[in-house]
């Protein structure tokens, strides 16, 4: 920090990793750069041109190409100087301009709300990022250069900053390896979202690291002697946990500093694979190791591609100590992740082989694409880029990564969206488990699929991943979308039919140009108006023969014989998605009045249900309803009875309900303060004259005060 930065300081640092690079491009760069920002200051007071400055060191840290650095150069000349998006395309070409372009913020102007601009801005950087990661890596550059000079910002920025980073950028830079990066980002944000705690942690871990040291030498120096017996190469090293890791550990595990074991921990480096394994073992033959702490990131990479060894045994003088132990390699990866696959070419593109950064990002877009609104996308990747994962094998031992918490279903459909769709239940480890298991490390998990399934509103409860959350909501309302296009047609048809009038009419282009005079594009937006509500079967037909016009009253009339449906029909409508109403409980007798909801077929209510009366201000969507008459069905149907609070009369009730061979499907009973039974029942009657007569029944038994639906 203390370091003063200049141009040759810049040019130094980039020919230290790279001899032959093209600093001309930076050196123009940096003087654009000085020259497009000369009358700005940053907050603290210096030379703007510092800023940019800065970024670039970043980038030169990170051993970036030149087209990186010069791109960081000049990434705050469009959004806060005076040059336009020509200017740098002009002067520097299509690729620097496209980096600049993905950084440069839209202008605000364009959004309501600071939320709905920072999401719209992120989308932004997150598309061009998928063409051209280096995008994200000078954002981060940018980023971590503002949260190191935060201090000179007002305490609302420095909230609202920190928070963003901590819950985007951190996470971005972990999905994507940067070890160092998310580890410096985090702890940042930290220190300003809670000053207090961090000031104590920061005591606390110096206070821990001088009691240990000694310690932790002791242990180091152990290791070393026995790796030079067994002629293993190897760098020993104590390492000293992040504040923030302690923190989030403090959390997660309810337990206080004091009870965290692995502040201070130890890395060993070494050359290859099989002696990572050979350390281990020389680990746990010199101390006992605890059983469950053991992790083989080697055999199993996490997601970024992190590999190491973790074990934590009980070493000398009974005292706990974390081991971590990996190769060069590994620790590279570990520190850099995907910008470690960089800095050995000087072109926009990865090696997408076997590359699981790649495979993130284009998750990444697809997820923007199915999530229409910024902001809910922004929540989404919150989601998405949270580490905490379970790993479960398919039945083909392949090894599956999923957020903590993921079910069965949330494995279907991250393997294939119809394996999603059509997946009916999970055998777990060989037992079969309900669709909401949440899954744990090392499940075999087979998924149950049934050709004829469909997804289930009830799974949006459950699942976690945003892959299965958009591919339900797609399905369900392509689902709800085709129910109402067979409604609306069915309703049209009907009442066609009624009225005398061809059939041939449905797909006329008579009926196109009313659909039109609706507000409605065509035929399909049509149908699915009719079949929602939003237009009446009436309004149609009335613009299709105006000199005949119909009433709704005279529509309503109009009645016609019902075909059979499972005791309830719709007025010549048969097979179409119908409840009966969970207010009335309408049963066979009854007057009925169907409601078209949206989107849910039709609900059928009692014409004096109390419901109706605030429905009924949407007249349009009523339909008339007619029991089959001949039909021998039951339905479900609610009483209550009120009696005296005496014993016996609840089992008289259910006797005499039995006697009627009526089933009862539910019963609550409750006594009040003013001694009284409240009882609740739901029975199966046949219809309205068998429950007339069974409450005229009722009222004729002892203790009875009341009775009604
Ligand atoms: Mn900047």
């Amino acid at each position: 920090m203390s370091e003063t930065l200049s141009l040759t300081g810049l040019i130094d640092k980039v020919r230290s990793y790279s001899q032959d690079a093209d600093f001309n491009s930076v050196q123009r760069a940096y003087h654009f750069s000085r020259e497009a920002h000369c009358s700005q200051k940053r907050s603290e007071g210096s030379p703007y041109i510092n800023h940019p400055l800065a970024v670039a060191y970043i980038l030169a840290d990170m051993k970036m190409d030149t087209l990186s650095i010069a791109s960081g150069l000049l990434h705050d000349t469009v959004e806060d100087a005076d040059v336009t998006m020509d200017d740098i395309k002009v002067i520097f070409g299509k690729e620097i301009a496209f980096i600049v372009k993905g950084l440069t913020k839209l202008a605000k102007v364009e959004f309501r709300t600071k939320q709905e601009a920072q999401a719209e801005n992120f989308r932004k950087m997150l598309l061009a990022m998928s063409e051209d990661i280096r995008v994200m890596l000078i954002k981060f550059a940018d980023r971590l250069h503002n949260m190191r000079t935060l201090q000179f910002l007002s305490e609302a920025k420095q909230q609202r900053i920190a928070a963003e980073t901590l819950e985007i950028y951190a996470p971005i830079a972990n999905r994507l390896g940067i070890g160092w990066l998310k580890t410096e980002l985090e702890d940042l944000s930290f220190k300003y979202l809670m000053p207090q705690l961090y000031d104590d942690l920061v005591k606390k871990v110096a206070t821990r690291r001088e009691e240990q040291e000694g310690y932790i030498k002791e242990v180091v120096s152990l290791i070393e002697q026995q790796l030079k017996e067994e002629g293993l190469p190897g760098k020993v090293k104590g390492r000293v946990k992040h504040f923030y890791g302690i923190y989030q550990k403090m959390q997660k595990q309810r337990i206080t500093f004091e009870e965290i074991h692995d502040v201070i921990g130890v890395r060993i480096i070494t050359d290859t694979n099989a002696n990572c394994y050979a350390i281990l073992g020389i680990i746990h033959s010199l101390w006992t190791p605890i059983p469950g702490k053991f992790k083989d990131y080697i055999g199993v990479p996490k997601s970024n591609m992190y590999q190491s060894l973790h074990t934590t045994v009980i070493g000398p003088k009974g005292e706990r100590v974390e081991f971590q132990i990996r190769t060069d390699e590994m620790n590279r990866v570990a520190e850099q992740g995907i910008a470690s696959h960089w800095k050995y070419k000087e072109k926009g593109t990865i090696d997408e082989n076997n590359n699981k950064y790649i495979t993130w990002l284009r998750e990444l877009v697809q997820v923007q694409k199915d999530e229409p609104n910024a902001v809910d996308f922004l929540e989404a990747l919150k989601g998405e880029v949270v580490p905490e994962v379970v790993y479960v094998f398919t039945p083909k031992g392949e090894v599956k990564e999923m957020p903590l918490g993921s079910t069965p279903v949330d494995l279907a459909y991250s393997i294939h969206t119809q394996i999603g769709h059509k997946c009916v239940g999970a055998r777990i480890n060989g037992k079969i488990v309900p669709l909401k298991y949440k899954m744990r490390n090392g499940d075999t998990v087979e998924i149950i699929t049934s050709p004829t399934h469909g997804p289930s509103r009830d799974w949006l409860k459950f699942v976690v991943t945003q892959r299965a959350k958009t591919r339900i909501k797609q399905w369900i309302k392509a689902e709800e979308r085709a129910q109402s296009v067979e409604l609306g047609i069915k309703l049209l048809e009907n009442d066609f039919r009624k009225h005398g009038m061809s059939h041939a009419l449905m797909k006329s282009d008579e009926i196109l140009n009313v659909a039109k005079a609706l507000g409605v594009g065509n035929l399909e937006e049509l149908f699915v108006a009719v079949g929602f509500g939003k237009i009446t079967p009436h309004q149609v037909i009335n613009r299709l023969r105006p000199e005949k016009e119909v009433t709704e009253e005279e529509a309503v009339k109009i009645r016609r014989p019902i075909k059979e449906h499972k005791g309830i029909s719709i007025k010549g409508i048969d097979d179409i998605l119908y409840h009966t109403g969970k207010c009335c409980f309408p049963v066979p007798g009854d007057s009925l009045v169907g409601f078209v909801t949206i989107g849910k077929g039709v609900t059928i209510h009692r014409k004096d249900c109390m419901n109706l009366d605030r429905l009924a201000i949407e007249n349009a969507r009523l339909v008339d309803v007619e029991w089959q008459p001949s039909l021998q069905s039951t339905a479900n149907t609610k009483l209550y009875v009120e009696t005296v609070d005496k014993p016996g009369i609840l089992a008289n009730l259910s006797a005499l309900i039995s006697s009627l061979n009526i089933n009862i499907v539910h019963l609550e009973a409750a006594s009040t303060q003013d001694k009284k039974g409240h009882i609740t029942l739901i029975i199966e009657v046949k219809d309205l004259t068998q429950l007339k007569s069974l409450m005229h029944k009722i009222t004729q038994m002892d203790g009875i005060l009341r009775i009604r639906r």
